[in-house]
């Protein structure tokens, strides 16, 4: 079966790196994401078009635009500019990553949030331009609560905690940061808008299909959140996954960049990181039996054919038009 991965950030240039796609028979949806101001981001967009230029069966990849400059007057045009020649370049899709929210400020200390008027005209643009947002905004809800171990993200946190914001009352709550995005989601009807990883919303299924039923220009996608999904019910979760089964897009949210510019030593790693991944997410969805996700061993979704083939493939083709 086809499959599409929708999020993530991988571009195979080597042999193993491609034979793996083949195995799976993969086209990959590469992510840039902007972690600073100063267009560093564009070392990605520089890895990611080429290969989707190159092997458009393949690969196709979502662009993305510099963090806010208070101090350049221009810096909504430049953005825009920049959109405009990503979108000419063949990306399908801009994003928008948890920083808005959770790091950028206003020179007063305020937090810029998605919803913030600043940005605005850039989320218009890509509307207008029919091109898709995806919003990591946002962290799994764990991030605002104490460390717990084994769970699903308690790793991440305890070796990143500047993101972890349990306590840190100078920070936007979950809640308030869920409902900035919710309200980009509203504001811009025509606009349509991916949640990354389950639309931070992992911890209960039925909190993301609230958003779902409430917001028809919404789908989510799974990347990062296998784990999440896997520990809820298994019935609740096939139940989900079948009443919201247009609205779901499979993705993994591998990291590597480019493939052949690893060390030899780091790309075995990463092809056996990628393969476990897959087997991991395949199996899940696909079987009925136990199945292995992580240290947990839990039922898998066992979803017919029909789903699995949205899920996979038709969804990311109708929600990211063009890849
Ligand atoms: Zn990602």
């Amino acid at each position: 079966m086809k499959r599409i991965d929708a999020h993530l950030h991988v571009a195979a240039d080597t042999p193993e790196s491609l034979a793996l796609m083949e195995r799976y028979d993969l086209k990959y949806m590469n992510i840039c994401v902007a972690q600073d101001a100063h267009g560093a981001w564009r070392e990605q967009a520089d890895t990611y078009a080429p290969i989707s230029k190159s092997q458009p069966n393949r690969f196709a990849w979502c662009t993305t635009f510099d963090l806010p400059r208070f101090d350049d007057p221009k810096y909504v045009e430049k953005a825009i500019q920049g959109l405009e020649r990503d979108f000419a370049d063949g990306a399908v899709a801009c994003k928008i990553w948890k920083n808005l929210g959770m790091e950028v400020r206003h020179p007063n200390g305020d937090h810029v949030l998605p919803n913030d008027p600043l940005i605005q005209p850039i989320i218009e643009y890509v509307a207008s331009q029919n091109k898709t947002l995806l919003m990591h905004i946002a962290e799994p809800l764990e991030c605002w609560l104490p460390l717990k171990e084994g769970s699903p993200h308690s790793g991440y946190y305890s070796q990143y905690p500047e993101w972890h914001m349990y306590g840190r009352t100078d920070m936007p709550s979950h809640h308030d940061l869920m409902a900035a995005r919710d309200a980009v989601v509203a504001q811009h009807p025509a606009l349509r808008v991916i949640g990354a990883h389950l639309g931070s919303l992992e911890y209960d299924v039925d909190e993301v299909a609230k958003r779902l039923d409430q917001y028809p220009n919404f789908a989510v996608d799974t990347s990062a959140r296998l784990t999440d999904l896997a520990l809820q019910d298994t019935e609740k979760a096939r139940r989900f996954c079948i009443k919201y089964q247009e609205r779901i897009l499979w993705g993994t949210d591998l990291v590597a960049g480019a493939v052949s510019k690893m060390t030899f030593e780091r790309q075995t790693r990463y092809l056996n990181y990628a393969e476990e991944t897959y087997r991991e997410y395949t199996e899940f969805f696909e079987s009925d039996g136990d199945v292995k996700v992580g240290r947990h061993t839990v039922r898998g979704l066992g979803l017919p054919d029909s789903v699995l083939e949205k899920i996979y493939r038709t969804n990311a083709e109708r929600w990211y038009p063009g890849l």
